[in-house]
């Protein structure tokens, strides 16, 4: 039986136990819990070494499965407890720092906050420690990418940019670099999200590009996942700027509801009226609205990227460049330079008359739909993974209206592939369904049954953690069995 204490989550300490923990880092004891492989831990270490703290480093993978971070850490004055976590380590610290990885129902977690140790995120370090003006990028689909194009926008007017957070890179160690006139563009996950509501602080421009079902089994509940992303707008003042999507009924509630700062939408064919500041998608032109005027930005074509859902994105991003006071022609010569990010639709190549794309960072089903409807003609989807316990319903209808053949591979493929077999029979629409064991079952099974002139999109809608140990090594084993298995 678990009692209402194994399953609270522990706080992270407020903005003045932050800046006061911070303040004077030398000779202290500070616990990094969670290294992780995507650099934010690395980033994290760094900045406490730097600020002169006695460092331990825990995690509970061992050292083999981190190695990429402890190569680039090689050397640095740390203690590294791997493996396991140590109850000293977090009683007996002066700072806890946890990966937003880390459950924060984390028994150890607790043993610290019992203990009255302050606890706190890579994330919240940074936020507390940058007075830049802060622009910030959250959603369940489409962070990436709109942050990126927003980052070379404001690039494009002029300005000095640091893209970072959720995206992989963190900027704790170039903190000291950024400058009073420079920008800072953050991703923000909800995990990161979640911790920065204890500092009572939201960014001067956000961007929010959609709120759908995800990380569920971390967050207990979809009200509990909105309630964390809405942590980036609930602090914002008035003369801030709040980018939504206005056809997001969740994000729709939220301006209903109010927030303080200026409501800016972006919505593609709006009704008529309906966006009367932002920007919207009308007769294959994105239009900028306010109070004044109306200004074309540029054509639907212009958007280099596929798919209705990336048009939205750039949608999104020009609409807060736009509130940062960057011209459309600015805007416009972002979108023209903008080559899409690796592992989102990325063109692997066209093999015997077949185009094939990797979309391994697809680990939603929304996103899998979305990718599907970028396409026209004949698809053949692969998909499956790890089964978060998001609803494969929709991906499965989806696939049944719009691709020829699924290739289900991972451990969601045999209900996602029962799911469609029902979809199919229920629309009356016959595809060819093929579950494999593996991802290279499923590349041969697609060079097989794709004819010239057909797609192969590899966009998974699961997480990647039943056979890899992120979505860029599955991207990556994609691409390469793709060149040696379709030159066959
Ligand atoms: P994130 O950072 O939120 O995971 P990315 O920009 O990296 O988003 O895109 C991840 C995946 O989501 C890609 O597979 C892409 O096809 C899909 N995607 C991107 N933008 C959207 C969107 N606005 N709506 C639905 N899916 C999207």
């Amino acid at each position: 039986m678990t009692s209402k204490d194994d399953t609270a989550r522990v706080q992270p300490c407020s903005l003045d136990q932050l800046r006061s923990a911070l303040g004077d880092l030398r000779g202290k004891r500070v616990t990094l819990m969670g290294l992780g492989v995507f650099g934010g831990g690395e980033g994290a270490a760094r900045f406490l070494l730097s600020r002169g703290a006695e460092l331990i480093i825990t995690d509970l993978r061992p050292a083999g499965k981190l190695a990429r971070s402890l190569r680039r850490l090689a050397g640095a004055p740390v203690t590294l407890h791997l493996g396991e976590h140590l109850p000293e380590d977090f009683v007996e610290a002066e700072l806890v720092v946890a990966n937003p990885a880390v459950r924060r129902t984390s028994p150890f977690l607790r043993m610290a906050q019992r203990a009255g140790v302050p606890i706190t995120s890579p994330m919240n370090m940074f936020l507390a420690s940058c007075s830049t003006c802060t622009c910030a990028v959250t959603g369940s689909n489409g962070k990436s990418t709109t942050a990126s194009l927003l980052a070379a926008m404001l690039q494009s007017a002029g300005r000095t940019v640091w893209l970072g957070g959720n995206i992989g890179i963190s900027l704790l160690p170039s903190l000291s670099r950024i400058g009073p006139e420079d920008l800072v563009v953050l991703e923000l996950s909800s995990f990161q999200l979640e911790d920065a509501r204890a500092l009572r602080w939201s960014p001067h421009v956000t961007v929010v590009t959609n709120v759908t079902p995800n990380h569920l089994d971390r967050h207990g509940g979809f009200d509990d996942y909105a309630m964390a992303k809405r942590a980036i707008v609930d602090f914002q003042v008035p003369g801030d700027f709040a980018v939504l999507c206005a056809r997001d009924p969740i994000l729709e509630g939220w301006a209903r509801d109010g927030v303080r700062s200026n409501v800016v939408f972006f919505d593609a064919e709006p009704e008529p009226g309906r966006i009367r500041h932002g920007v919207s998608l009308m007769g294959g032109r994105l239009v900028w609205h306010n109070s004044q005027r109306s200004d074309v930005i540029c054509l639907r074509d212009d958007v280099p990227l596929l798919g209705l859902h990336n048009t939205m994105n750039a949608m999104a991003a020009a609409a807060a460049a736009r509130c940062l006071g960057v011209g459309s022609h600015h805007v416009r010569r972002a979108l023209s330079g903008f080559v899409g990010l690796e592992h989102r639709l990325e063109l692997v190549g066209q093999f015997r008359g077949v185009r094939v794309y990797n979309d391994s960072y697809s680990t939603t089903p929304e996103s899998s739909v979305a990718a599907l409807k970028s396409f026209r003609g004949a698809i053949a989807l692969i998909a499956g993974g790890y089964d978060k316990g998001l609803n494969l319903g929709p991906l499965a209808r989806a696939a049944a209206q719009l691709a020829e053949v699924l290739i289900t591979v991972g451990q969601a493929g045999p209900l996602l592939a029962q799911k469609a077999r029902e979809e199919s029979a229920y629309l009356g629409r016959s595809i060819v369904i093929q579950e494999v064991g593996d991802l290279q079952g499923a590349v041969r099974a697609a060079a097989r049954l794709s004819m010239p002139g057909s797609v192969v999109v590899f966009s998974p809608g699961c997480a990647s953690y039943d056979m890899f140990d992120n979505y860029e090594q599955r991207g990556r084993v994609f691409k390469n069995l793709v060149r040696s298995d379709f030159r066959r």
